[in-house]
């Protein structure tokens, strides 16, 4: 569990320097043109992006609304990830929603596989079905 959970932290961490090196980019980009950046940026951040999947907390305080959606697996363009982006606005934790979006980079092993996968079944899959798929 604790290492689940260190690497986690550093999938975030990895996805914030990439983020922000995009950014940094982007801003150079700017300097020299200016037509088309945002959507040029939104794509480019798609592109390296292999897949998202939900995760909470799991502990006794993790609401029922949440802990239906840990594990989900999304591609990154799925329109329902907007409306499930933690916070969760119906999450019942009193200590307020803990929950995360893990980004997952195509570099990461094992990414392609579930990419794929997540194409295969319309870009929304439970751990469950992925780690089955994964198996056979
Ligand atoms: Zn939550």
């Amino acid at each position: 569990m604790t290492r689940f959970l260190v690497l986690l932290i550093a999938a975030y961490v990895i996805y914030y320097l990439f983020k922000n090196s995009l950014r940094s980019k982007t801003k150079r980009n700017a300097l020299q043109s200016n037509k088309g950046e945002n959507t040029d940026v939104v794509n480019t951040h798609l592109k390296e992006i292999a897949y998202v999947f939900y995760s909470t907390a799991k502990d006794r305080d993790t609401c029922d609304t949440c802990l239906a959606l840990d594990g989900k697996h999304l591609l990154p363009n799925h329109k329902i990830l907007n409306d499930i982006k933690p916070p969760h606005v119906d999450c019942r934790n009193p200590k307020g929603c803990r929950c995360t979006l893990v980004y997952v980079t195509r570099d990461e092993d094992g990414s392609k596989e579930i990419e794929t996968l997540l194409k295969r079944r319309g870009g929304l899959c439970d751990r469950q079905t992925i780690d089955w798929e994964l198996r056979r």
